[in-house]
């Protein structure tokens, strides 16, 4: 195990205290768990996987023993039961200590936080529920028991990933199941997930292809027809391992399915949070590159010699400045994430974009901040601050919500109602 000092994980603030976030006490004490595992395991692997571009696999294991790969299970099915907001607050605690680990834990989550609390919100027939409940007990068991990873991919390369056409990669119903074809590119976990959470579009034979028809698949990594291509030597969050995925007739039962028909859809319009799950990393990002800045300036971050800089005005005023964009970042995503809900309002949506919009630009713009406030000795390799600038730098280019089409939106949809134009 590497050297760690006890008292400085215990010492190190959350980044939402308790109190003054008026945290659930459970929330609080799973969130304080999270972040005492962030510090103490994944933070002293961090910088070795990076270089590598090499997936962390033993820190998914080491959070299938502490129960962190079922943090949104729900409590019936074994898991930690965390809804929205609690995962929102844990993952933004482990993005501090290692982006990558935190942006592949979140594909893993949101299979479970989509099937599970989501999908309790959204509005299903009896029959469709029996059958949801059914399917995702048999992924609850083999995350739990087994500590099975799932990936995300939605990516392709085009439109689809964007939410605006139909996403290419195509589930034939076939006798039993359905046969999968198509690729998906940045595909984190990839050559590392024991199952990929597939979205793609059911399309019998005849059929035009339609984002209504979106079905939500888990493809054993080991099914035959699954395969991983490609090379992954990124600038950033180069331990998420994201290469390209291709399926070329891929059978897969009807127990496949994390949602049923058309539910998917149903979620991504009536539960547009979803899609902020992205950003919590992120925000864990900003907060490594503000105290890595306080604690070189005190002359205390370990590593480095014990020379103290606060003493001149200059950095001063840049902390400052520093912790005032920290702050109103803060403050606007955890807003937004303590009002995610089904059927949000039209501000709640707007506040939505804004907030990701935020969390992305600055946690870079913090990272740079911090590069030019510290000095060249801060941005050796063998200190975090780098790595913290580089993969903060990913997090505008994440789809759906990219910061482009976070303005676009919040452009477009301030000035017109549904359906309005100026024709
Ligand atoms: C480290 C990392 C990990 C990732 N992991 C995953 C993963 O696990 N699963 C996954 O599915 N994806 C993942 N992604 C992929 C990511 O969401 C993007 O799909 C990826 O960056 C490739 O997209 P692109 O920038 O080439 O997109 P392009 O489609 O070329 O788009 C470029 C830019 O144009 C804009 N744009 C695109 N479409 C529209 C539109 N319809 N309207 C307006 N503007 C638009 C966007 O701002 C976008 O950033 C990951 C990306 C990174 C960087």
């Amino acid at each position: 195990m590497p050297d760690y000092d006890l008292e400085q994980i215990d010492s190190e603030a959350p980044i939402f205290e308790a109190g003054a976030f008026r945290l659930a006490e459970a929330d609080a004490a799973l969130i304080d768990k999270v972040r005492r595992f962030g510090r103490r395991v994944l933070a002293p692997r961090a910088a070795q996987h990076d270089r590598d571009a090499s997936f962390p696999i033993e820190n998914f294991r080491d959070m299938h023993a502490e129960g962190l790969l079922a943090i949104c299970v729900p409590k019936a099915a074994g898991g930690a039961g965390a809804g929205f907001a609690a995962y929102c607050l844990a993952a933004a605690e482990l993005g501090r200590y290692c982006g990558a680990t935190a942006l592949s834990w979140n594909m893993h989550v949101c299979s479970t936080l989509w099937t599970g609390a989501l999908a309790d919100d959204l509005s299903m027939s009896p029959a469709e529920r029996s059958e949801h409940n059914m399917r995702r007990a048999l992924h609850y068991r083999r995350i739990v028991d087994e500590g099975a990873l799932y990936s995300q991919p939605f990516s392709e390369g085009g439109a689809a990933a964007a939410g605006a056409v139909a996403f290419g990669t195509e589930a034939k119903p076939v006798e039993g199941g359905f046969l999968v074809n198509g690729k998906k590119i940045f595909a984190s976990l990839s050559g590392a997930a024991d199952y990929y959470g597939v979205l793609c579009t059911e399309r019998a034979a005849g059929a035009t292809a339609s984002r209504r028809n979106t079905l939500y698949l888990a493809l054993p990594a080991t099914a035959q027809g699954v395969s991983v291509v490609g090379d992954w030597d990124p600038l950033g969050m180069r331990g998420t391992v994201s290469r390209t995925l291709l399926f070329k007739d891929v059978f897969v039962p009807s127990d496949a399915m994390l949602m049923p028909r058309g539910v998917y859809f149903r979620a991504a319009t009536c539960w547009p949070h979803m899609f902020l799950t992205l950003s919590p990393t992120y925000l864990g990002l900003a907060q490594a590159a503000y105290d890595f800045t306080v604690r070189y300036l005190r002359g205390e971050l370990p590593g480095t010699p014990p020379v103290k800089r606060r003493m001149f005005p200059t950095k001063q005023i840049a902390v400052a400045e520093m912790r005032i964009v920290l702050e109103q970042t803060k403050a606007l995503w955890f807003q937004a994430v303590s009002e995610a809900r089904a059927n949000p309002n039209k501000e709640q949506v707007l506040r939505a974009y804004a907030a990701q919009f935020t969390v992305m630009e600055n946690a870079n713009a913090l990272a740079s901040k911090a590069i030019r406030t510290c000095g060249g000795q801060a941005m050796l390799k063998n200190l975090a601050l780098e790595r913290v600038y580089r993969d903060s730098r990913c997090g505008s280019l994440m789809l759906p919500w990219t910061a482009e089409i976070c303005l676009d939106r919040l452009g477009r949809e301030t000035l017109y109602e549904a359906g309005e134009s100026d024709d």
